[in-house]
């Protein structure tokens, strides 16, 4: 018997269903919803167009060449006056032959060193470790966008739940549609880097790149250019601060950590994160959080750590009386550098006060 007089073939049938997916707009990426074909690589064309005048995607910023007049223009216009610190350690976070030679009265308030918050450095802001808005926690999820986000994200909405993403501009350009998703659900964007490597080990010109390009591809696919930015593994110092701060980024960093990123590396078990999630809802059901808020380190990195965010949100919600994003709990109503977007200050914000 001949395959197609008994109906349509395996394949047949997977490429009619691979058919009726939308892959070339935001709102038809969103739609699907199993996480294989989410994951499928796509073609964006506006990336396509675009990847030759960004660095190679996930491999750490090494320079910010001449036919990139406007990033290079900056780049130098900083250059002088940027803060004579020495690069620390590897892009890997190999700190070991380094932390022996460094001071113990930390100069450069380098955050990997005694989690260092308040700059030593003149002029420049104190990272956001915390928010002002009492009973409040500063919602936020690292490292997308991840290509299976769909479910995440659509619980997110059923919740009418905003969060605070911090995009790495790899993701975004291997992602854009997934990206463009999450300005559409009215979720705010900072950037998380170029190539997600330690920060303070890249020399200036790399540094200033991992965050110029993290901008500029969120730019590209999004339409907006963020104002905030968080380090991977919380890796800043006042040399990396100051660049930070001269490309109108604040640094947003945490107080508590899930740990969930690292489930299944240096010995982190499930049973720790759900550990970590427990004392923060014993701390804001204590008043811990009753003259200002929270920060907590999450993810959308993986199925895992999206799936916890989700089985956890109900108990953070009922712990705290508002679960925001960042730039909300801020007051801070124009989160980007383009003018024509708003988010509600915290008083006006419709969010979810159980
Ligand atoms: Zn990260």
């Amino acid at each position: 018997m001949h395959l197609l007089t008994s109906g349509p073939s395996f394949a047949l049938l997977l490429a009619l269903h691979t058919h009726a997916q939308d892959r070339t707009t935001e709102a038809g990426e969103a739609a699907i919803d199993a996480p294989t074909l989410e994951c499928a690589p796509y073609s964006y064309p506006p990336v396509v167009a675009a990847l030759a005048s960004f660095p190679p995607i996930w491999t750490p910023v090494t320079s910010v060449p001449a036919n990139d007049t406007e990033g290079r223009a900056k780049f130098l216009a900083m250059n002088a006056s940027i803060p004579n610190i020495t690069p620390k350690g590897t892009m890997a976070g190999d700190f070991s032959s380094f932390t022996p030679t460094y001071s113990t009265t930390d100069p450069d308030c380098w955050w990997t060193f005694h989690q260092c918050v308040t700059p030593k450095f003149k002029g420049l802001n104190a990272d956001i470790a915390n928010v002002p808005e009492p009973r409040t926690l500063g919602y936020g999820f690292d490292d997308g966008p991840n290509c299976s986000h769909n479910a995440f994200y659509d619980y997110l909405t059923a919740q009418q739940q905003k969060a605070t993403m911090f995009f790495i501009g790899s993701n975004v350009l291997d992602w854009p549609l997934e990206a463009q998703r999450a300005v559409a659900d009215g979720h705010q964007i900072c950037a998380h880097t170029w190539s997600h490597r330690y920060m303070t080990a890249f020399p200036n010109e790399g540094a200033f790149g991992e965050l110029w390009y993290s901008m500029q591809a969120i730019k590209l696919v999004t339409g907006v250019t963020p104002t905030c930015w968080r380090p991977p593994f919380g890796d800043v110092d006042d040399r990396i601060r100051y660049i930070a701060s001269q490309l109108g980024l604040e640094t947003i960093i945490w107080q508590f950590n899930s740990n969930d990123w690292e489930v299944g590396l240096n010995g982190v078990t499930t049973d720790q994160v759900q550990a970590n999630y427990d004392a923060l809802v014993a701390n804001a059901s204590a008043g811990m959080f009753n003259s200002a808020g929270a920060i907590m380190l999450t993810h959308e990195l993986n199925n895992y750590t999206m799936q916890t965010a989700m089985d956890n949100y109900p108990r953070l919600a009922a712990a705290f009386d508002h679960l925001v994003p960042i730039a909300v709990a801020q007051n801070k109503t124009q989160p980007y550098v383009e003018t024509n977007y708003t988010m509600p200050d915290f008083a006006a914000c419709a969010c979810p006060s159980p």
